[in-house]
């Protein structure tokens, strides 16, 4: 279909750039490392092949979450941020922007999202997982109580915080000792974007915050297939409920969720989705440039679904969701 509008689709700046070494071998890291720098170019074409319209585009992983001292935390973000507004306004019809944030400081966080909704007219954040503050051992995750004016402001200015996923640090990886290859998108992304979003649903948030709409990619870091034994596992025993949220992880899930389709472009795995979190909350993304435009585009312009549905994924739903001016 032409129109595909996509969600998660990345870029660089010099400083951010070495981040992404290391998820392909040495011999593609030249093809990869221009394609997170390019812009207005090679990231074009791919759209016009593809018929991708829009990128909602966002910074490369970890970068901001992984800079320990919040003050150059928010230095980094805010140079991403404007580069990135300088470049979507050369084409405001193709791109649009999601702010870095630095969540070392929630006052931080709050006043750079503010500037990039109010003042650069981006249209959400985009967070690599738990951020490092102070010294590279202390993770904060954002059900954190730290948070809670954080989370009123993302409410009132009524944009989507997408929550992208990180590696565990060693110190906390110790499950994958000896297992190299289950790092990244394989497999750890994945755990540990799921439990942070498991984490936000039952710490209360989205009965204080019933607005609030957290993206997750690659559709949906595998809860919508587990969403049904996370409120259903031993049914016949009674048990007290041990956190503060007051409605069933489904309930969230159904209601203060959207997925994207981002690295995960599979039919089988797409229906699932549909049928838990049903066809409104499922956005087209690409992962662009950790995977291809290419791939994303043929699978989904084919994939066995209602011409109606396809419409919505593809475009409509994200028109919606982020009031994207078409
Ligand atoms: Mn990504």
């Amino acid at each position: 279909m032409i129109g595909k509008i996509g969600l998660e689709e990345h870029f660089a700046i010099p400083e951010t750039l070495q981040d992404s070494a290391g998820f392909v071998p040495g011999d593609y890291w030249k093809e990869l490392s221009k394609r997170l720098l390019d812009m207005q170019d090679y990231r074009l074409r791919e759209m016009d092949a593809n018929g991708m319209e829009m990128m909602v585009l966002s910074l490369n992983a970890p970068a901001v979450q992984a800079i320990p001292s919040p003050h150059k935390a928010n230095e980094i973000a805010m140079r991403a941020n404007d580069f990135l507004a300088e470049q979507v306004a050369k084409r405001p019809t193709r791109f649009q922007a999601f702010a870095a944030l630095p969540l070392q400081d929630a006052d931080l966080a709050t006043r750079e999202l503010e500037r990039c909704v109010k003042q650069l007219g981006f249209k959400g954040a985009l967070v690599n997982g738990f951020s490092q503050v102070g010294t590279p051992e202390n993770c904060v995750y954002y059900d954190a109580p730290q948070f809670a004016g954080f989370w009123d402001s993302v409410e009132k200015l009524d944009v989507p915080f997408y929550l992208h996923p990180r590696n565990p640090i060693a110190a906390w990886a110790q499950i994958y000792d000896g297992h190299p290859w289950l790092m990244g998108p394989t497999w750890a992304f994945g755990q540990e974007t799921a439990v942070h979003a498991l984490r936000l649903m039952a710490c209360g948030l989205f009965d204080k915050h019933p607005k609030l709409q957290i993206v997750l990619g690659h559709m949906g870091e595998g809860l919508p297939y587990s969403m049904w034994r996370i409120d259903n596992r031993n049914a016949w025993v009674e048990t007290p409920k041990s956190y503060p949220a007051k409605k069933t992880f489904g309930e969230y899930f159904q209601n203060n969720f959207y997925i994207t389709t981002s690295g995960n472009f599979r039919t089988q795995t797409l229906i699932d989705a549909m049928l838990e979190i049903g066809a409104d909350r499922i956005l087209f993304s690409t992962d662009w440039p950790f995977e291809n435009v290419d791939h994303a585009a043929k699978w989904f312009d084919s994939a066995s679904i209602s011409e109606a549905d396809r419409l919505k994924i593809g475009r409509t739903n994200a028109a919606k969701l982020f009031k994207l001016d078409l």
